[in-house]
């Protein structure tokens, strides 16, 4: 063989090598879900008509405008989401703001909580999931298909706000951690953390009644199980923001979306000190459907035009920095389940169904 053919087939062999040894980096996924937390927002900060309205903020403090009001946009929506505008923006990415034209959509044609995460975690439409009150979804979902993984096994977990989020998970018939209200975390060697979050639960009031505990709660519970047992896959259920908004509570709404991307960043400051999760961590977050515009921000469903609309972000090892995504683009929530195995280096189907596509710029593939 001549010279140069070696060097060609030299070449050619490093390139499918280093192709080859280039896997994600990727090795645990944190999902966090905001309940009906909506894209106008994320990206605008608090609504003015709304925040100014006495109607929807019954405590009428001026500390509302001090804490989330400044005429400039850049400014108005980090002041309600520091960690999402300082630091995601920069590390992550982030989809959703149509006045860009980077429009994500619930698929299902129903636009509330139940379809719209057995949409997110199944990754197709079950148009039979017309009810929160449904009972067990008879699909399985990117969780459990990842917890079969080698490596994976028993590594899977759900921390919920909701029962309801159980029965999508088919909790009955799941060997999933899938911890709902009013479950404390079990054990014999539980830490002291996990003793105090489970207690906590307890002590607060029942706000939402016996179906739905606070974020806090979810939180805690979710945090100290992290910090003590180090799960590859945690999914993180929150729901306050949708609560308060069918209340219709603005300020109250937008002090827990505060709250939320404050326990984010908790979250990932706390995993990336972590050995078993630094630079090894990838973080997904969306909510599960949108909501109304105007007097109709407190609602949601297929009779509330644009409820329909919503968001996503993202930041990890493998999620390149680009930040506020710009381009003209159309994504569905059904995409985010084979994103997720994506990330771990798995191809989710499910035989028979219509899995959305993988986000290719989140998994960097
Ligand atoms: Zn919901």
């Amino acid at each position: 063989m001549k010279l140069k053919s070696l060097l060609f087939v030299a070449l050619l062999f490093l390139i499918s090598y280093s192709y080859a040894q280039s896997p994600h980096k990727t090795k645990n996924v944190v999902v966090i879900l905001i309940d009906g937390y909506r894209w106008q927002e994320l990206f605008h900060g608090a609504d003015f008509d709304l925040l100014n309205d006495k109607k929807y903020n019954p405590d009428d403090s001026l500390q509302r405008f001090k804490k989330f009001w400044s005429d400039n946009l850049d400014g108005r929506r980090k002041k309600l989401m520091p960690f999402t505008w300082n630091v995601i923006a920069k590390h992550g990415q982030l989809y959703g703001n149509r006045d860009l034209g980077n429009n994500v959509n619930v698929m299902n044609p129903y636009w509330f909580s139940y379809p719209g995460r057995a949409e997110i975690l199944s990754g197709f439409v079950d148009t039979a999931i017309n009810s929160n009150s449904y009972p067990g979804n008879p699909n399985t979902n990117v969780l459990e298909f990842i917890n079969n993984q080698k490596g994976y096994e028993e590594k899977v977990v759900t921390f919920a706000c909701w029962r309801a989020t159980g029965r999508c998970l088919h909790k009955d018939k799941s060997s999933m951690l899938i911890n709902v209200p009013w479950e404390n975390i079990q054990g014999n060697n539980l830490s002291e953390t996990e003793i105090l979050a489970n207690e906590m639960q307890h002590f607060i009031p029942q706000v939402w009644g016996d179906d739905e505990r606070l974020d806090a709660n979810v939180y805690a519970l979710a945090k100290a199980y992290i910090l003590a047992r180090h799960p590859k896959v945690t999914y993180i259920d929150f729901g306050d923001t949708d609560e308060y908004a069918h209340a219709g509570k603005y300020e109250y709404y937008l002090n827990d979306i505060f709250n939320l991307d404050a326990m984010i960043e908790k979250l990932w400051n706390l995993m990336q000190q972590d050995k078993f999760y630094k630079n090894n961590t990838t973080f997904f977050i969306v909510p599960d459907h949108g909501r109304g515009v105007g007097p109709q921000w407190t609602d949601h469903g297929s009779g509330t035009p644009h409820s329909n609309e919503t968001w996503f972000m993202a930041m990890g090892p493998d999620t390149k920095p680009i930040g506020e995504m710009k381009t003209k683009e159309q994504i569905f929530q059904t995409q985010y389940a084979k994103t997720i195995a994506n990330l771990l280096g798995f191809d989710y189907n499910v035989s028979g169904k219509k899995v959305g596509e993988e986000i290719r710029n989140i998994s960097n593939n």
